[in-house]
Order: structure tokens, then C-alpha cells, then sequence
């Protein structure tokens, strides 16, 4: 078993400390990961920098003009949110250079599977817009790679917030299936369950908007009766995860109530249906607990599952929202 964690120190130089998605995230985290008892297991591996080729592939010219500008004259903002530092550039292709590495090492057997310790993080970015913390979008970057080789990706997205920058990326595409569950209404604003793709695509996007209170339980009965069961239908070559701690229970900018050790459960989940899977790093912003859901989600990688003691009371009604996606899907899956 080959477990890549792709990692660069050069992650850190996009940093602003008054704001959550700041270069401790990974600080701690990394902290984290040597304190496992599978660190020396482990494979670390440095970024490529992805080509200007590939970015284009996926996001529009004067969009990656912008963030070009920005970054060759220090710390400025695309948003209110959204803030670019010296060099990211550079720093912002490394991270999509990462996912699209690991991507490729999973999908041609040298590697099991992969975790990507990246920043700045990607699923809010689409395809001629950053914001939300978001630059470059590492995951839509990487799987649109991917599929380039005719291979079929699911993007499983269980960040907090709604991946609005991947599903616009592929709304009207087949050959990668978007899921998310996310807290609603929350930042974006999108990720209603009727957003369900577009032409071809209709059906292979799928959105869980959930309650504040909502915890494992539901995500659970989500999983078991609407994501894996399409997951199976679809067969995915390959699962890249947007991996958002930010679905914590005591997350700062949450409201679902996920226990750090259900994002282990969740990849056990993924691997019953396709063992080749590539986390990618989007929020989390507890920086006491953003470090155990990572352990618990590499450690299920890893076959060497990690529990901590982290109770946790939740509202699982999730009934109606689940009949609800039903009734839009069963249109394009028989589930
Ligand atoms: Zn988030």
C-alpha cells in the first residue's frame, strides 16, 4: 500500500494571518500527520508547476491575467474574501500542479491513493472567476485532465460550503459527476437540489443542500440511498475528493455537525465503490480539530483507522431532502 501526500513549504507563502484561511492550516496540520503512527509509511512527494497550458484548459484567459498581475505586485484582493499574495502565481499552480500529479500516480498504479496538503484551495473558483478563498480550481483542473484520458471522474465534495466553482465547470459535461453536500442557505448561495446539470449533463450534477444541525447521521442516509448508489452506476476510474474540514462541528464558518471520525467513514465509503482516491484540501478552519479529520481521512487510506474522542449531537432529519433528490434523479438513475 502507497499513500502520497503531496506537500511544498512553498504552500505557506500564501498567508495572511488576520484571515481563516491562513498558512497555520497547514502548519498544524502537518504537525498532525508526524505525530501518526503511520507517518514513516508514508510518501511525500513535491508539486509540479502546472503548465499555463493546462490552466487554460479550465479557466479563462483574463481571469488567470488577473491573478498574474496581482501576484507580481504583493498582497492585493480579488474580493472582499479573497486576497492574492507575492509569488502565487507560481504558488497557486503548484497546488493544481499537486492534485494533478497524485491524480495521475493513483490512476496509473503508483500510488493507492493520495492526500494533496495544498493551498490556496479551488472548489469555489470557476471557470472565469476567483473568489471564496479560492484562485485556480486544483480539483476541476486536475480531473478535466484526467478525463482527457477518457477516464470518468467523481468529484465528491463534502466541504462546508458548495463547490459552486467545480459544478460550473462541469455543468454541462457527463464524463465528470459532481456531488456535494453542504450547509444551505450558507455562502455561495448555490447548490440548490435543483441544479442538476445542463444538455448532456443533466443528472451528473447532484447537490445536498442540508440543515444547521444536520451531522453524520443524514450525510450517512445520503451516501447509503442517493451518492453511492449513482457513484456505482456511473463507475468512476477515479474519486478526487474536495476534502473541507470546515464540516466540523466546531468549525468557525460551519453548521453541520460532523464528527472528526466520520471523515474517515466517509473515505471507507468511496473505497468500497473505487479504492482510487485523491483527496484534495479545500476550508477548515478550526485549527484544534482540522488536523484529526485529516488524520482520520489518511488513515482510512491507509487502511489503519485513527479515532478520536469527539461526541457530538446532531438533527437527523433528512427525510424529505433525500425524497426530494430522489425525485430529481431518478429521472437519469434508477436508484
Ligand atoms: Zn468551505
Amino acid at each position: 500500500m502507497t499513500t502520497q501526500i503531496v506537500y511544498s513549504k512553498e504552500f505557506l507563502k500564501h498567508d495572511n494571518a488576520s484571515h481563516p484561511e491562513n498558512a497555520q492550516r497547514l502548519v498544524v496540520m502537518m504537525n498532525e500527520i508526524k505525530k501518526a503512527p503511520f507517518y514513516k509509511e508514508l510518501e511525500f512527494v513535491e508539486p509540479d508547476l502546472l503548465s499555463e497550458e493546462m490552466l487554460h484548459g479550465i479557466h479563462s484567459d483574463e481571469m488567470i491575467q488577473q491573478i498574474k498581475e496581482m501576484s507580481s505586485y504583493g498582497e492585493s484582493w480579488v474580493d472582499m474574501d479573497t486576497y492574492v499574495c507575492k509569488s502565487d502565481y507560481e504558488t497557486a499552480r503548484l497546488a493544481a500542479g499537486g492534485v494533478l500529479q497524485v491524480g495521475n500516480d493513483v490512476l496509473e498504479g503508483k500510488a493507492d491513493n493520495a492526500f494533496s496538503l495544498v493551498r490556496p484551495p479551488g472548489h469555489h473558483a470557476t471557470g472565469n472567476r476567483s473568489m471564496g478563498f479560492c484562485l485556480f480550481n486544483n480539483a476541476a483542473i486536475a480531473a478535466n485532465e484526467i478525463s482527457k484520458k477518457g477516464k470518468r471522474v467523481l468529484i465528491f465534495d463534502l466541504d462546508v460550503h458548495h463547490g459552486n466553482g467545480t459544478q460550473d465547470i462541469f455543468y454541462g459535461r457527463k464524463d465528470v459527476l459532481y456531488q456535494s453536500f453542504h450547509l444551505s442557505p450558507h455562502y455561495p448561495g448555490t447548490g440548490d437540489i435543483k441544479e442538476i446539470g445542463v444538455g448532456v449533463g443533466k443528472g451528473y450534477t447532484i447537490n445536498a443542500p442540508l440543515s444547521h444541525g444536520n451531522g453524520e447521521v443524514a450525510v450517512s442516509k445520503l451516501l447509503d440511498e442517493i451518492f453511492m448508489p449513482i457513484t456505482r452506476k456511473f463507475k468512476p476510474d477515479i474519486i478526487l475528493v474536495s476534502s473541507g474540514f470546515d464540516s466540523h462541528h466546531l468549525d468557525l464558518l460551519g453548521g453541520l455537525k460532523l464528527s472528526s471520525n466520520f471523515f474517515g467513514e466517509m473515505i471507507s465509503r468511496l473505497q468500497d465503490v473505487q479504492p482510487k482516491i485523491v483527496c484534495t484540501l479545500e476550508g477548515g478552519y478550526n485549527l484544534d480539530w482540522i488536523g484529526k479529520c485529516l488524520l482520520s481521512q489518511i488513515g482510512q487510506m491507509m487502511y489503519h483507522p485513527v479515532k478520536f474522542d469527539d461526541p457530538v449531537r446532531e438533527d437527523t432529519d433528512v427525510e424529505k431532502i433525500i425524497e426530494k433528490i430522489r425525485n430529481e434523479m431518478e429521472k437519469y438513475w434508477k436508484i
